[in-house]
């Protein structure tokens, strides 16, 4: 490719060059902000997933003359340092960056919380859908812990089949969720930006980092919510407790000592996937394959049919 040709096809990746943003991703947090006004009063600002930084040069130049530690930008990789923002290097699906980022936070919230998260995109894209929907409940716990009451949270979100559970969980946070697709976003994408704001948890909502997402060991009691976001659903049995127990064996003798007698089926499976395996055991060759090329010379004939 020449010099000049990406400059040709990409006029973001131009301009980001020419007016010295790290990358054209600079323009959708811009074009985000004309459209909502994210910066209105904002002094304390997270952005997560954020090198090689264009966002956080956004950030600190928007909010900026508000001295060190006003911006706090992560990734899980290391950035080249900017003026007046704070780094943090670590996976924000990890507990102990979540908690670093928070302590950052204590007694003093954002109003803020970005994150253009992205996983590395597989192909598939119910895996790239699913892997992206973590990140942004990742972000999104996070952002319970640092937000003000009314703060703000814009998170990338890829408009798969699901989109709309994600759409709900926000709604149970934000007072307005909006789906946004600015300019400089790429048609062929399928990612756009969830803006919520008015940070509005419900009454009695406690964050609690270890649920649902930060911690990924296994836990009997993991992913059990708590107060207002833990929704209980009756528990019903159903049958006489007369009835039989469907873990016990019971023997085959009837009670009145007749005889059993089998009942086939009512109605067998058709061509079920186990049929050949099943045919090849009646028939005494359901064995490892035995490969020509692992015979003896000369006693390929002799193989069974
Ligand atoms: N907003 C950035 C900017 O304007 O320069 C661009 C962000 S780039 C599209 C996506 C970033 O997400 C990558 O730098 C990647 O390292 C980061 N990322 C992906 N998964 C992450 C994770 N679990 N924790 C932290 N960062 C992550």
């Amino acid at each position: 490719m020449g010099r000049t040709s990406k400059d040709k096809r990409d006029v973001y990746y131009r301009l980001a060059k020419e007016n010295g943003w790290r990358a054209r991703s600079a323009f959708k947090l811009l074009q985000l902000d004309e459209e909502f006004q994210l910066f209105q009063g904002v002094t304390r600002a997270v952005d997560l997933c954020a090198a090689p930084g264009s966002w956080s040069q956004v950030l600190s130049q928007k909010i900026g003359g508000q001295g060190s530690g006003h911006v706090v930008a992560v990734d899980l990789q290391a950035m080249a340092p900017l003026p007046g923002v704070l780094q943090i290097q670590g996976d924000i699906t990890q507990l102990s960056t979540a908690k670093e980022i928070i302590q950052h936070f204590e007694g003093c919230p954002a109003d803020l919380v970005v994150c253009d998260g992205a996983p590395d995109v597989t192909g598939l894209h119910d895996v790239d859908e699913y892997m992206q929907a973590q990140l942004l409940l990742a972000a999104l716990n996070i952002a319970t812990h640092v937000l003000k009451p009314g703060g703000c949270f814009v998170a990338k979100i890829f408009r798969g089949r699901d989109v709309t559970l994600i759409y709900s969980q926000l709604r149970v946070f934000f007072s307005s969720v909006l789906c946004a697709k600015p300019r400089s976003s790429r048609n062929s994408s399928i990612e756009a930006f969830a803006v919520c704001q008015g940070y509005d948890p419900p009454e009695g909502f406690l964050p609690d980092l270890t649920k649902p997402l930060l911690d990924h060991s296994y836990d009997p009691d993991f992913n059990q919510l708590d107060g207002p976001t833990r929704i209980i659903v009756p528990f019903v049995t159903c049958g006489d407790l007369s009835a039989y127990d469907s873990d016990r064996s019971y023997p085959l003798d009837l009670e009145d000592g007749s005889e059993y007698k089998y009942t086939p089926p009512t109605q067998p499976p058709i061509s079920p996937p186990y049929q050949e395996a099943c045919t090849l055991k009646k028939k005494g060759r359901l064995a490892k394959e035995i490969r020509p090329q692992d015979c003896p010379i000369g006693t390929v004939d002799t193989l069974p049919q």
